[in-house]
């Protein structure tokens, strides 16, 4: 096969592993900035074009695209779908799965266990948005944060009402969510390929912090999930239409809460803390359905999380 990942850096682990994984089972293997892709949408006959090069033959894509290159890169992904390159994660699952209010939405619809959350850009009765979500103590979420930048817990009512009003004053939405206490300052990282979770890890923030981010200076071990904590994340991968998710669950008292479905899961903490070959199996679900879809097999036409 011949494999193109989209990443703007050849250097970072997950991309590094996701080449040596594609080598090692024989494939041809690219790395291609996003940014630097230039495209020719003519009716019929979309190209990729690459530093002069017009891109043609592959017959996959493995979509690295951070969240700041959203837009663009989810645009390069389309292009390569129209030429009929098999997409690891589709730019449309990609799309959805970057907008943290629709996400959401979507896992409400499916019954998908989810902290009780409001969210808000100007509301005019601060209090009653607080005591919608169950009162004080909350955590209270800038919806363009991530690794935990932007994430406030307020232990009381006034603490909650003074950071809703700091960030408002921002003209920044805002989430606002239940605290799950017993979650002891732990998620529970679920890595999905295909329809399995494949990997999975705990995440324990440091001594008296409530987030559990490695960029935090949490730290990750193996854990052993629960057969509803394993269908709760397979469902929310799915409901994304993702193939290849990283769930993020807290243990709450209600059962497993999904946080978050990230559609481009690091690989180095779940490859440290559980010692499995993930990127391998990214490159053994490509050669799967593709040879399905060679074969015409009924699963190819799986039906997919819709919004
Ligand atoms: P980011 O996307 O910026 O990492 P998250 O929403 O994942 O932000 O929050 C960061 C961390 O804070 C999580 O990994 C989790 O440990 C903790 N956290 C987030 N929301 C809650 C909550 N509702 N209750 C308890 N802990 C939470």
């Amino acid at each position: 096969m011949k494999i193109a990942i989209l990443s703007r850096n050849p250097k970072l682990y997950s991309t590094r592993r996701l080449v040596e994984a594609a080598q090692e089972r024989g494939h041809e293997v690219r790395v291609l900035d996003a940014l630097r892709c230039y495209m020719n949408i003519t009716s019929n006959r979309p190209e990729v074009h690459y530093k002069g090069e017009n891109l043609s033959g592959f017959d996959a894509v493995i979509p690295r695209i951070g969240a700041s290159v959203t837009f663009y890169g989810t645009a390069v992904l389309r292009q390569f779908e129209m030429m009929g390159t098999f997409p690891l994660n589709e730019s449309v699952a990609i799309t959805r799965s970057r907008d943290k209010l629709r996400s959401l939405q979507l896992l409400s619809r499916k019954g998908i266990g989810l902290p009780v959350t409001g969210f808000a850009h100007r509301p005019d009765d601060v209090d009653d948005l607080i005591k919608m979500v169950g009162g004080a103590p909350l955590v209270i979420k800038l919806l363009e944060g991530t690794q935990g930048i932007g994430v406030v817990l307020a232990e009381t009512q006034k603490a909650a009402e003074s950071v809703m009003e700091a960030f408002m004053g921002l003209k920044a939405s805002v989430l606002v969510q239940e605290f799950i206490k017993e979650a002891g300052g732990a998620d529970i990282r679920c890595f999905i390929v295909g329809d399995k979770v494949v990997a999975a890890m705990k995440r324990q923030g440091k001594e008296g912090e409530f987030r559990s981010n490695l960029h935090r200076g949490g730290s990750a071990t193996l854990i052993r999930i629960t057969p509803e904590e394993r269908s709760t994340a397979v469902r929310a991968a799915k409901t994304m239409g993702l193939n290849v998710a990283g769930v993020d669950l807290l243990r709450s008292n209600h059962g497993p809460v999904v946080m978050e479905v990230n559609s481009s899961p690091g690989l180095e903490g779940i490859e440290n803390a559980t010692g499995k070959d993930i990127a391998g199996m990214q490159i053994e679900f490509i050669e799967k359905r593709l040879a399905e879809k060679k074969t015409g097999s009924a699963s190819m036409t799986r039906t997919r999380g819709k919004g």
